[in-house]
Formats: structure tokens, C-alpha cells, sequence
């Protein structure tokens, strides 16, 4: 359920709701809009105890959320969240471009990458040191030496850093060196790993998980904002089908519902989306035509000796290249009607 408090509510007034709630043995969640407050109630069946807040001043409307996600939902919150990563907000009105290789291979290869896709107009920089690979026989990361090697490059590029991780125990380690956490798609049901980040204090990457309908991954998203933390962006990053000749189908059906349904920033991730990177240039097109307030994108300076996910990187001349028409993009799409 929904307070809604009136434009005229003064703070003694929203207090006054918030105490009521908790004296119920609801949790209230406050949502400060532009010229109103919301208040959210998260408890089992809130709606059934509206009448105890019905002889409060300043409320205006008590509205029943009919989403099972509630936090995340865009009934509590009709403004976009923007999220701070260190600076760089995502959700606002710039798309902002996360890239590097898939995983942290060695410090000078990192460099050089950070600084290519920096100079092409990347904020963040992507590279994983904890990597989740199907086959415990592949490259596995690593670890915290590659943590190092993200902090050094953030320290000499001035790019943000995003980097997986895999396990609660391993929160704390990644969040003293990266910027954003990121939950990885066989991990986004992990309701140990969605608290702990929910406690980290850092922005989370929630990608989609492969087999998970867009609910599900919103309500893994609300495990996140219940522990605490706003600072949630959605990943698109591709669902299992009967199709085969794609590593996985990049649904952007997701983008603009998800937009529909949540306040949360949306991005895409076209590299594992596609798993080809002759498919990533357009499908990022597509992705930021569709609504995508960002793309997080594979790329390596020489893709056929990558350690991980090399078919679907894209070199730098192909970087480069979407760089240039995601720009033209952005003109053609943001300029005025005439
Ligand atoms: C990755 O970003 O390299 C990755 C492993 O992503 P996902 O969890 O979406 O497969
Ligand atoms: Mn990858």
C-alpha cells in the first residue's frame, strides 16, 4: 500500500504517518517527489490496516500497490530513479556507455582498454575478477589481483568500475575496490548475495536472470531496495529460448515494460545478449532506440586471445565504430520535432 501525502503536508505530518505506521508494525518507506511526499508500507496485507490512517491530516489518498514488487514499482516512485555511481549518473538524460573486457586478463591489457573506450566516451569500465563459468574447468578470474588492476586503472583513467560479484562472503572485498557491484545472471536468485549487496552500500548491476520472467527480476531487484539500498541499475542481458544460432535472445521487449513498471534505470547488455559481436553494434542500437539508459559491452584489444568470451568482443575499430553511430543515434533521436 500507498500514502500519498497532499502538496500542503508538512514534514510534522509525513512524521506523523511514519510513526503511525511502525506503531501498526509496518515498515514506511519515504519517497520525497518534487512537490509531494509517498509513502511506501511494506508489511504482509498493509491495505487491510488503511483505516488506521484515516483520521491523519495531510494525507490525500491511501492507494493499494497491486504489483508484488513494491519498492521497485513505478506506483510508489513515478520518478526515474538516477543512480550515482561515483559521480556518474545513470538513469538521467545521458546514456552512459559501460565497456571493457569480459574478464581481467593482465594490467597492461586493462590499460589499454580502459583508455581507448574513455577516449571514445565510456564512463565505466567493466572487467571481472570473480568470474561465474559454466565449466569449472574455464579461466576462473583473478580474484583480488584483479581487483587491483580495476583500482590502478580507475586511478589513472578517472573511469568509474563495475566488477562481479559471486558470493555474500565476497562482498566487502569487492566493494572496497569497485564502484558498482555487479550480480551476475546465475546469480540473481541468490537471496543471500541480493541482501548482502542490499547492505553494501554501493550501487548494484542486477542483470536478468536467463530463465527468469521480467517479475522475477524485479522482485529480485526489491530483495536489494528492502536491505537498504536505492541504488539498484536492471541489466538486460538476454533470456534462454528454443533458439540456438544466438548464444542467448536479447529481449528489449524488457526495456521499455520494465520502464513501464519501475522507476529503476534500465540498461542492456548486448555482448552475452547475442553472444556474436557482429550482432552487438546493432543490437545496441537497438537497445538505446527501445529506451536502454545505458549499455554494458564487451570489448578487447585482441578478441581471438581472449581468456573469456572472445566471440562476442568487439575489437576497437568495432568500438570505435558503435561509438560513433550511438552518437548519431542520440542526435537524431533527441533532437526537437520540427
Ligand atoms: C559478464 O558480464 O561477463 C557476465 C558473466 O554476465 P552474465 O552474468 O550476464 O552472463
Ligand atoms: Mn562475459
Amino acid at each position: 500500500m500507498i500514502i500519498v501525502m497532499s502538496r500542503q503536508a508538512t514534514p510534522i505530518q509525513v512524521k506523523a504517518v511514519t510513526d503511525r505506521i511502525r506503531e501498526v508494525g509496518l515498515r514506511p518507506e519515504v519517497s520525497a517527489g518534487e512537490d509531494r511526499s509517498v509513502i511506501g508500507v511494506i508489511g504482509g496485507n498493509a491495505y487491510a490496516y488503511r483505516e488506521a490512517f484515516s483520521h491523519l491530516p495531510g494525507i490525500q489518498e491511501i492507494v493499494q500497490i497491486t504489483k508484488p514488487f513494491k519498492l521497485a514499482s513505478r506506483e510508489l516512485q513515478p520518478r526515474d530513479t538516477v543512480v550515482d555511481v561515483a559521480g556518474v549518473p545513470v538513469g538521467g538524460d545521458e546514456v552512459v556507455v559501460m565497456a571493457g573486457p569480459c574478464s581481467v586478463e593482465d594490467e597492461a591489457m586493462l590499460l589499454r582498454t580502459a583508455e581507448f573506450v574513455c577516449a571514445q566516451g565510456a564512463r565505466i569500465l567493466r572487467g571481472g575478477a570473480f568470474k561465474p563459468r559454466t565449466s569449472p574447468y574455464s579461466f576462473q578470474g583473478l580474484g583480488e589481483t584483479g581487483l587491483k588492476m580495476l583500482a590502478a586503472v580507475r586511478e589513472a583513467t578517472g573511469l568509474r568500475v563495475v566488477s562481479e560479484v559471486v558470493t555474500p562472503a565476497d562482498v566487502e572485498l569487492v566493494a572496497r575496490y569497485v564502484d558498482m557491484l555487479q550480480v551476475g545472471t546465475r546469480n540473481m536468485q541468490n537471496y543471500a548475495l541480493l541482501q548482502e549487496v542490499g547492505r553494501s552500500g554501493r550501487p548494484v548491476l542486477l542483470k536478468r536472470g536467463m530463465s527468469s520472467t521480467v517479475e522475477e527480476w524485479l522482485l529480485a531487484a526489491e530483495y536489494i531496495l528492502s536491505h537498504g539500498n536505492r541504488e539498484v541499475v536492471l541489466c538486460e542481458r538476454g533470456i534462454r529460448t528454443f533458439e540456438t544460432s544466438t548464444r542467448f535472445t536479447l529481449d528489449l521487449n524488457s526495456v521499455p515494460l520494465v520502464r513501464e513498471l519501475s522507476h529503476l534505470p534500465v540498461v542492456v547488455d548486448p555482448s552475452q545478449g547475442t553472444g556474436r559481436w557482429s550482432l552487438v553494434r546493432p543490437m545496441s542500437l537497438a537497445a538505446v532506440a527501445a529506451g536502454a539508459q545505458g549499455l554494458i559491452v564487451e570489448v578487447h584489444p585482441r578478441p581471438d586471445e581472449a581468456l573469456s568470451d572472445g566471440a562476442q568482443s568487439l575489437d576497437f575499430e568495432n568500438f570505435g565504430r558503435l561509438m560513433r553511430e550511438l552518437r548519431c543515434l542520440l542526435e537524431a533521436t533527441t533532437s526537437q520535432p520540427v
